[in-house]
């Protein structure tokens, strides 16, 4: 069980805490310069060597895990070949277990135009640090390393070990990665030898994030006959069978999934019900011959309660349904990611520890609250079976994959505050 920390010793953790906050801010400036934009996975080597390179100096026991080209073409298949490094840090206590795991993704997405500084600039203005990334969430890298500096700046010695990760491709998704998901199947990420799993994402510097909710991501294509455009009753015309798919998909299930509300609250709140999005669409080839082919992609969020399998089966009926009513209507149905919500009990050490620490800093109960998409937690919880998993970590989920992406720096310090706090008292700490 977590131990309970003094009152003096909750002092001079949050004080080291606004002591180290200057060289967060400029560990994260320099992390925010090495532009890791995900899809296709860029410079992500240099990456882990940067985060690798301040663990070491501050006493940790670096791993790096590059993956060979095999592996990355198995597990980043759409990441056009770019080399793929994780890297992961140990900092041993006298006594193992616990063992506290913090884990980061170092991936950002693009950068879209209509930036009113450089992306990749890192600059500081009324007391936000700019770029992308800064809230998704290489703050949160930057957090999960300074909380412990807090620590053990303060004089304390760990008991427990601490292991920090920074990973790759969580924006890529996938069943399986190369980055969480790799940690999980070679077992650096194991029950056996991991008790505690906090990965830093941002949702809000007061809220404990216990799950997430599930996705399906796939494609549907229909598929008619060609004929020339000034004959079409000689042809079948596969976008317009697209056309009667995805209104039927909208007029019959999308008002029922509506009504589909997650049990735990979901920030932002206008993401609570279950949904059904078609989010690309592509057919014909010109405009005076009948489309034989036509495909969507599209993006289904489950709510807790929900299941892959059976979310899947209400898709597969619809396409039925439409053959049964148009005998010429033939279709492919594929996925390319789908993964069930995630979610994890609030009674347990890992959660009582941010519980308690997020009361002492911030001075009020946090949220337990659900993300909307889905996250790395899957890997930990789902994959590894480890159930104290939970994401915390500084920033607005409003402040993600957005133009001028920022993050408080108030937030920062609030969060490794609340970091360190929980760490002492999960590891214990003399
Ligand atoms: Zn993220």
């Amino acid at each position: 069980m977590p131990e309970d920390l003094s009152i003096e010793q909750e002092t001079a953790i949050q004080r080291s805490a606004e002591a180290v906050l200057d060289e967060a801010i400029a560990f994260l400036q320099g992390m925010i310069r090495i532009p890791t934009i995900n899809p296709p996975g860029d410079a992500y080597p240099a990456c882990a060597q940067y985060i690798g390179e301040r663990l070491q100096n501050l006493g940790y026991a670096v791993e790096y895990l590059p993956l060979t080209s095999a592996e990355v073409a198995e597990l980043a298949p759409y990441g056009e070949s770019l080399p793929r490094t994780n890297v992961i840090g140990r900092l041993p206590g006298a006594q193992t277990p616990p063992v506290l795991h913090f884990n980061g993704h170092m991936d950002v997405v693009p950068v879209g135009p209509g930036w009113s500084t450089d992306p990749f600039g890192g600059a500081v203005r009324n007391g936000r640090i700019f770029g992308r990334g800064a809230s998704d969430m290489k703050g949160g890298l930057a957090a999960q390393i300074y909380a412990i500096e807090a620590i053990r700046r303060a004089g304390f010695h760990l008991h427990g070990t601490v292991e920090q990760s920074g990973v790759v491709d969580e924006e890529s998704t996938g069943n399986r990665n190369a980055g969480m998901g790799f940690l999980v199947e070679r077992g650096y990420i194991h029950p056996d030898k991991t008790n505690y799993v906090v990965i830093t994402e941002p949702l809000n510097s007061d809220n404990i994030c216990l799950g997430h909710r599930g996705a399906i991501w796939g494609e549907i294509t229909t598929f008619g006959r060609q004929s020339h455009g000034s004959t079409p009753e000689r042809g079948v015309n596969a976008i317009e069978h697209m056309a009667d798919f995805i209104a039927e998909a909208t007029h019959t299930l999308l008002p029922s999934l509506r009504q589909r509300v997650n049990s735990v609250p979901v920030v932002p709140s206008s993401a609570s019900t279950a949904s059904l999005a078609f989010n690309t669409i592509q057919g014909g080839t010109n405009i005076n011959s009948v489309p034989e082919r036509c495909t969507v992609s599209f993006d289904r969020r489950l709510v807790m309660g929900e299941q892959i399998t059976e979310a899947r089966r209400e898709i597969l009926d619809l396409l039925e349904r439409r053959v049964t009513a148009q005998p010429d209507f033939r279709y492919e149905y594929a996925e390319r990611y789908a993964a069930n919500p995630t979610w994890v009990r609030a009674d347990t050490p890992l959660v009582q520890a941010f519980t308690a620490a997020i009361h002492t800093v911030v001075g009020h109960a946090p949220g337990y609250v659900c993300s909307p998409g889905t996250d790395d937690q899957r890997f930990v919880v789902q994959n590894a079976g480890i159930e104290q998993c939970i994401v915390y970590g500084p920033g607005e989920i409003i402040q993600t994959h957005v133009i001028d992406e920022s993050l408080s720096i108030a937030d920062l310090l609030t969060s490794i505050k609340v970091m360190a706090l929980a760490a002492a008292s999960l590891l214990g700490i003399d």
